[in-house]
């Protein structure tokens, strides 16, 4: 979500005929882009800030703005100690970007909007691409499930949804820009409304769209993951056989004290439906060990479902405090750090297990691999990705990032594939 505001704060920069640099120094206007989730990505923006202090002394026309979700937590911090800060504009405020930019001398102005909008979804903005091979499409922006550990609802506000219209056109205009492969986002893209237009119609009508080859879709709620759901992913070749159910927690008494809103055995109940009515599917998930309270025969519970569901792959983190949140107001962040530590790794290494398992049973075959850039360890060698969303590596041979190839699979290696391009 962060990349496809970055993308439309570019569309609005471009407008102003503002062109991107590689260079903080060679820059007339440094936009941070800022996300709350986890507590380090904060630190990390405070000490990106502490290096522009040093530029905007240097170059007094500079122009610093922070954006995005932290800019409601910052905000404080910002306007009494980091005066050198001009825009402070939270993620449904970038529409006052333009005008902003407009002011005689942007860099002696300070503005600070971090109000939230209920009805914010930016479709009026094109977002400025810079390239890659999905083409990202926000369908509904804010959550309103609550979850207790989660910053989300504080920071991006309450759900609202594009219009369908909207998001076709998007996609039309993404199509004909030269993608393939469409990425549609939201916070819990299963609550999108657009009246009497749920998320399964919406992704029936993306699906028509021609000339959409993949389509991926993050994240559904495990709660709202419906039979329609699964319906509409079986009808149609080219929405990709991935679906992203974030667990965050096994234990029923840890997933209540979440608010998550369902049970253990529910939740490897809706996994095995999927599995079962969508063979090959791959599923990943998010989990979060060490939260409020988890005891070891909680946490037990986590690895239980790892075990039983085998995800193909998992991000796994450790619980930080976020403020605003009711487990930061009422709950107690009591599970030391070196306990968390291990659980963390623990749980790697379990996941590491499954995810090779399952990618040893491909070695032998076929897939179909959209190409995505160089190998980082090889120049001979490209990245691919499957339709069930796992890396290949591949020699290079006549093709470019975009294009399409089938591949035997010849090794797994950890969550990496390996594959010779194979012609039919
Ligand atoms: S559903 Fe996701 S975004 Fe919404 S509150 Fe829960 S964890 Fe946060």
């Amino acid at each position: 979500m962060n990349v496809y505001d970055s993308e439309l704060v570019a569309r609005i920069l471009d407008n102003k005929d503002i062109s991107p640099t590689d260079s903080a120094e060679a820059a007339d206007y440094i936009f941070i882009n800022t996300c709350s989730v986890r507590d380090k990505a904060e630190l990390k923006v405070l000490n990106r800030l502490k290096h522009l202090e040093a530029l905007k002394k240097k170059n007094t026309s500079l122009v610093i703005g922070v954006i995005g979700c932290m800019a409601q937590n910052l905000k404080e911090e910002i306007l009494e100690n980091k005066p050198f800060v001009n825009f402070v504009l939270g993620p449904d405020s970038y529409g006052k970007l333009s005008a902003l930019l407009d002011a005689e001398k942007p860099w002696e102005v300070k503005e600070v909007h971090t109000d939230l909008s209920k009805y914010e979804t930016y479709d009026y903005i094109y977002p400025l691409r810079n390239g890659g091979n999905s083409a990202m499409i926000a369908i509904m922006r804010g959550c309103d499930k609550m979850c207790t550990f989660c910053i989300v609802p504080f920071t991006r506000g309450r759900e609202r949804s594009k219009s369908a219209e909207s998001v076709v056109n998007e996609i039309k205009q993404a199509v004909a820009e030269g993608f393939r492969e469409v990425t549609l986002l939201g916070q819990n893209v299963n609550s999108y409304d657009d009246g009497d237009l749920k998320f399964p119609d919406l992704m029936e009508r993306v699906a028509q769209i021609k000339g959409v080859k993949r389509i991926r879709f993050t994240s559904p709620h495990p709660q709202d993951a419906s039979d329609e759901l699964i319906e509409v992913m079986l009808k149609y070749d080219n929405i990709c056989n991935h679906i992203h159910l974030p667990l965050q927690s096994g234990s029923d008494s840890m997933l209540e004290r979440m608010n998550r809103n369902y049970t253990k055995e529910e939740f490897i109940s809706l996994a095995e439906k999927f599995k079962k009515r969508i063979p090959g599917i791959a599923i990943s998930t998010d989990i979060i060990v060490g939260f409020c309270g988890e005891t070891e025969e909680e946490f037990s519970d986590t690895l239980d479902v790892v075990r039983r569901v085998k995800f193909d792959s998992a991000f796994m983190f450790k619980y930080s405090e976020r403020p605003h949140t009711a487990a930061f107001k009422r709950m107690p962040d009591d599970v030391p750090e070196e306990l968390k530590g291990e659980r963390l790794t623990r749980l790697i290494e379990l996941q590491k297990i499954n995810a090779l398992e399952i990618n040893k049973k491909l070695v032998g075959k076929t897939l179909e691999v959209q190409i995505e850039k160089i190998s980082k360890k090889s120049d001979d060698h490209y990245i691919g990705r499957t339709d069930s969303n796992k890396l290949v590596v591949l020699p290079k041979n006549g093709k470019v990032p975009g294009d399409f190839l089938k591949a035997l699979i010849t090794e797994a290696a950890g969550i990496t594939l390996f594959g010779e391009p194979v012609s039919l």
